[in-house]
C-alpha cells in the first residue's frame, strides 16, 4: 500500500497577508520539482485570498486551520466550509491541540467538523495526541484510543479514507523536543490500529498519518523509515520557505515501497 505523502506546515497566528505572498512566492520555486508529496500551507484565514492567487497553477496546496461546520448563519467570527472550498483551499487542519486547549474544542465537535469538511470536498488534516503527563503516566495508548474513537466512530468508510490525521504528541510542539522515532512510528501505528478496528484493514491502510511535533530539517529524517508515517505537520519549520522546503525535499526521498513493507 502506498499512501500519496504529505508535508504540511501551520502557520498558526503567524504573518500579514502580505508576509505570507512573499513567502509563496518564495516557496513555489524550491518544491517545485518535488511532485511525488503533497505540498500544503495551512496560514491564517486573512492570508488564504493572497496566497492562493501565488499558489495557483502550481505544486503547492493549501488550506484552513480551522473551521465551522454551519454552511452560513449567525455564528460571529466563525468561516463555514464553503468559504474555504470556494478560495480554492484543498485541506483543513481539525482538532489541533491548541483549539483543544485554548478554545475547549471537544472531538463531538471534531467530528462535526471532519463532516462538514467531507461534505464540502474539503480534506480534514484531524489532529490526536496526548499530553506530557498523560505520556509521563503511561497512558498514550489509552488516550489515543479515546480520541481516534470519539473523532471517528459513526463515521463513514469513504470519509475516513479521504481524510488524513496527525499524531501530534501535545510535548513535542512547540517545544524542540520532538518525538523518537519509535514514538512516532508507535503514535502513528496505534492510530491506524484503531482506525483498522473501527472500518477495517483495508480501509485503515488508504489513510494518510502524519507526524507532528517539532520537525525540522535536522530531524526529519529519523522519521523517513517509519512504515506508518506518510509525512509530517510542522509549524516552526514551516514558517521560513526555504526551511520548509527542506522538509519537502527529505521526505520527497522516503522510499513507499520499503516503508509498505
Ligand atoms: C503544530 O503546530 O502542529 C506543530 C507540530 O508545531 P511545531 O512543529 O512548531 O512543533
Amino acid at each position: 500500500m502506498t499512501r500519496r505523502q504529505i508535508m504540511a506546515g501551520n502557520w498558526k497566528m503567524h504573518k500579514t497577508h502580505e508576509e505570507a505572498a512573499s513567502f509563496a512566492r518564495e516557496l513555489v520555486p524550491l518544491v517545485a520539482d518535488y511532485t511525488n508529496l503533497e505540498v500544503v500551507v495551512c496560514p491564517p484565514f486573512t492570508a488564504l485570498a493572497s496566497i492562493a492567487s501565488v499558489f495557483k497553477g502550481s505544486t503547492v496546496s493549501f488550506g484552513g486551520q480551522n473551521l465551522y461546520w454551519e454552511e452560513k448563519g449567525a455564528y460571529t467570527g466563525e468561516i463555514a466550509p464553503g468559504m474555504l472550498k470556494s478560495l480554492g483551499c484543498r485541506y483543513v487542519i481539525v482538532g489541533h491541540s491548541e483549539r483543544r486547549k485554548y478554545f475547549h474544542e471537544t472531538y463531538d465537535l471534531v467530528k462535526r467538523k471532519i463532516q462538514a469538511a467531507c461534505g464540502h470536498g474539503l480534506i480534514p488534516i484531524v489532529c490526536v495526541g496526548e499530553f506530557l503527563d498523560e505520556r509521563e503516566a503511561g497512558r498514550t495508548e489509552e488516550v489515543l484510543t479515546a480520541q481516534v474513537r470519539e473523532a471517528f466512530s459513526g463515521l463513514a468508510a469513504e470519509t475516513i479514507t479521504s481524510l488524513a490525521v496527525a499524531y501530534e504528541p501535545i510535548w513535542a510542539i512547540g517545544t524542540g523536543v520532538n518525538a523518537s522515532t519509535d514514538d512516532a512510528q508507535n503514535g502513528c501505528g496505534l492510530v491506524r490500529a484503531r482506525l483498522a478496528e473501527l472500518v477495517g484493514d483495508e480501509v485503515a491502510a488508504k489513510v494518510r498519518i502524519l507526524y507532528g511535533g517539532s520537525v525540522k530539517p535536522a530531524n526529519v529524517n529519523s522519521y523517513l523509515d517509519c512504515p506508518d508515517v506518510d509525512g509530517g505537520l510542522v509549524g516552526g519549520a514551516s514558517l521560513e520557505a526555504a526551511l520548509f522546503a527542506e522538509l519537502v525535499k527529505a521526505w520527497s526521498g522516503k522510499n513507499l515501497e520499503q516503508a509498505a513493507g
